[in-house]
C-alpha cells in the first residue's frame, strides 16, 4: 500500500494563529512524522491585536505544556475574570459578564430559578451579589478556582490578557526550539495540482520554493490560500454585526491593572480597555456607516484614561465566515477563516477550536472531502453560536437611542437568538445547543445586563418554601462576602505567580 501519510505541513502566516497552530502540531509530532514549516513576511506584518482571552485558553496552554509563570513573565499578562460592559444599555448603565458561575458550589442552573423566584416575590438584591467572580473583579481581587467542589471558590473562572506580539514571539521561540522551520518571505506564487486542485507548493519573493502535503492558511484577513486561491466564498454577517473598522492604540499603565476587560459603548461602536502589566491596550470598534474615521479617532482619544503611546492604528474588517474553512488540502485557521468582532474576545478561542478539530480529524494526503465536510460542520456551529451571543448585545441595547443602536434594536435576528430570549423571558430558562461555547452564566449575565426580565421560573423550585429559598440565597451572599476577604490583590497575585518556575 502506498504511503499516504502527511509528511510535510506548511503554515502560511506567523501571527497568533500561525504560531499557535505550529505549537500544537509540534507538540503532537513526537516522534516526528512530518516536517513543519512556517512562512511569514515581516514586510506584511501581523494584525498585532488580540490581547484578551476566554477560559478555554487553559485547554491550549495544557496542550502545549505552557506554564502560567512563563506566560505571565514573557507576555506581560494579567488575569481576566470577565468583561465589564459600560453604557451598553444607555449612558450610566453597567454590568459584568463573569467567567465563573453564579450561586453556591452546588446550585448549578437552579440558582437562576431560585433568584428569579425571590425577585418576583419582591427581593431587591441584584444577581451580581451571587457571583463571586463579579465581586472579585470589582474589588480587584483574584484567586483561581478551587478544586474543592464544596467550596464557594470552586465557582470562580478566569482567563488572561496578554501582549499579542510578545505572545506570538514567545510561541515562536518555543516552536523553533522544537524543530519548526521558519521561512521569512512574502509568498508570491502558489502552485496547484492541475487535476485535484490541491496546493502543492508556495514560492516566496526570494524564489524559495516550499512544498507540502497539507497547507494551513493563517495568512490573516488576506486569506491567501483558502479564498485567494481556492475561492471558497464568504458569508457576510454585517447586517447583524454592523461594525467594520477598528482603531488600536496602547496607552501608559495608570494604576495597578484590574482583572477584567472593559467595553464601553459609544454612539456608533464601542471602546475596549485591556490592562496589561506594562501598558494598557485600547481600541475603538465602530461602524463606518454611522461614524467617520475622524469621529472615531476623536472619541477614542478623548476617552483614554492615560497618555497614548502611539498614533491610533486603523484596521478594516467584515463580519462573517468563510463558507468552507477546510477545502481540498487547505485548512484556514484564524482570521483567514472569518472574523467576528472582539466584543467577547472569541477569536483566539476560534483558533484553538480550529486546531482541536484539525487534530481530531487529522487527514492523510488524500484529505477526503468527508473529513473536510465534518470539520466545516462542527466549526460552523461553533462560529454561529459565538455570532448569536454577540448579536444579543447589539440587539438588546434598548437604553441607547443613536442611529446605529436603533438599527440593531430593529434588525431581524438569527432564530436561535429570538428563541433564547423568548425562553428566558417566559420561563427563566437558558436553552443551549450541545457544545455551545458560552454557557448559562454568560447568557444570563448578558440577558440581565441588557435588560431582559424573566417573568417566571422553573416550578420545581416551589418544592421548597419561600423562606427556605430566601435563607439559601442569604447563605450564598454570606459565603461570597467571606470568601472575598480571603482573596489576594490582583497585582500581588501576578507578582507571586510570576516568581514560580
Ligand atoms: C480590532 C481587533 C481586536 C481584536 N481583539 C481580540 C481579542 O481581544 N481577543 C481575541 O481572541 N482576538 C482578538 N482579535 C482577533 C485576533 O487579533 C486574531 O484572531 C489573531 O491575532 C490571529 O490573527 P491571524 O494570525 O489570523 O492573522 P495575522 O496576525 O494578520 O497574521 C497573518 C500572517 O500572515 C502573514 N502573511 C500574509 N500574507 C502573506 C504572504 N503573502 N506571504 C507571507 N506571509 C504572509 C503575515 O505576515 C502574518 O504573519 C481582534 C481582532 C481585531 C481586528
Amino acid at each position: 500500500m502506498p504511503d499516504r501519510r502527511i509528511r510535510k505541513i506548511v503554515i502560511l502566516g506567523g501571527g497568533t494563529a500561525g504560531w499557535m497552530t505550529a505549537a500544537a502540531l509540534a507538540k503532537v509530532n513526537s516522534p516526528p512524522q512530518f516536517t513543519l514549516t512556517l512562512i511569514e513576511s515581516e514586510e506584511i506584518g501581523t494584525i498585532g491585536v488580540g490581547e484578551a482571552t476566554i477560559p478555554t485558553i487553559h485547554w491550549f496552554n495544557r496542550l502545549i505544556d505552557l506554564n502560567e509563570a512563563d506566560l505571565l513573565r514573557e507576555t506581560q499578562a494579567t488575569y481576566k475574570l470577565g468583561i465589564e460592559f459600560v453604557n451598553w444599555n444607555g449612558d450610566g448603565s453597567r454590568y459584568f459578564h463573569p467567567f465563573g458561575r453564579y450561586g453556591g458550589p452546588h446550585d448549578a442552573s437552579m440558582f437562576y430559578h431560585r433568584w428569579i423566584r425571590a425577585k418576583l416575590a419582591g427581593a431587591t438584591q441584584s444577581h451580581t451579589a451571587y457571583s463571586l467572580t463579579t465581586q472579585a473583579a470589582w474589588a480587584s481581587q483574584f484567586a483561581p478556582p478551587s478544586n474543592d467542589p464544596n467550596s464557594i471558590l470552586a465557582t470562580l473562572g478566569y482567563a488572561y490578557h496578554f501582549d499579542a506580539s510578545l505572545y506570538a514571539g514567545f510561541l515562536r521561540r518555543r516552536c523553533e526550539a522544537k524543530g519548526v522551520r521558519r521561512v521569512e518571505g512574502k509568498v508570491t506564487r502558489i502552485a496547484q495540482d492541475p487535476e485535484s486542485g490541491f496546493i502543492t507548493s508556495l514560492t516566496t519573493h526570494r524564489d524559495e520554493l516550499i512544498e507540502g502535503d497539507l497547507f494551513i492558511d493563517c495568512s490573516g484577513l488576506r486569506a491567501l490560500l483558502i479564498e485567494g486561491t481556492l475561492h471558497t466564498g464568504f458569508d457576510d454577517w454585517s447586517h447583524w454585526l454592523p461594525c467594520d473598522r477598528a482603531l488600536a492604540v496602547p496607552s501608559e499603565r495608570v494604576q495597578d491593572p484590574i482583572p477584567h476587560t472593559r467595553s464601553t459603548a459609544h454612539a456608533a461602536g464601542w471602546q475596549w480597555r485591556i490592562p496589561l502589566q506594562h501598558r494598557t491596550g485600547n481600541g475603538m470598534v465602530y461602524s463606518s456607516k454611522f461614524w467617520s474615521d475622524e469621529q472615531a479617532v476623536e472619541a477614542l482619544r478623548s476617552h483614554l484614561d492615560s497618555r497614548a503611546l502611539a498614533e491610533p492604528r486603523p484596521i478594516r474588517f467584515l463580519a462573517g465566515r468563510r463558507r468552507k474553512a477546510w477545502h481540498k488540502n487547505v485548512v484556514a485557521i484564524g482570521l483567514s477563516s472569518g472574523f467576528l468582532e472582539p466584543l467577547e474576545s472569541t477569536s483566539i478561542h476560534l483558533i484553538q477550536s480550529g486546531i482541536a478539530k484539525l487534530l481530531s480529524l487529522f487527514p492523510t494526503r488524500d484529505c477526503y472531502p468527508e473529513t473536510a465536510a465534518q470539520f466545516n460542520r462542527v466549526f460552523d456551529a461553533d462560529v454561529e453560536s459565538v455570532r448569536d451571543f454577540l448579536v444579543l448585545h447589539y440587539h438588546r441595547s434598548v437604553g441607547r437611542a443613536e442611529p446605529m443602536w436603533e438599527y440593531c434594536q430593529h434588525m431581524s435576528l438569527p432564530d436561535a437568538v429570538t428563541d433564547k430570549m423568548a425562553h428566558f423571558t417566559h420561563t427563566g430558562r437558558i436553552v443551549l445547543a450541545t457544545d455551545e461555547l458560552f454557557k448559562e452564566a454568560s447568557w444570563f449575565a448578558v440577558m440581565m445586563g441588557q435588560g431582559l426580565e424573566p417573568t417566571d421560573y422553573n416550578p420545581l423550585v416551589d418544592s421548597i418554601s419561600a423562606e427556605e429559598n430566601r435563607a439559601h440565597l442569604a447563605r450564598i451572599e454570606q459565603q461570597i462576602a467571606t470568601a472575598l476577604r480571603s482573596l489576594t490583590r490582583h497585582e500581588e497575585y501576578i507578582r507571586r505567580q510570576s516568581r514560580q518556575s
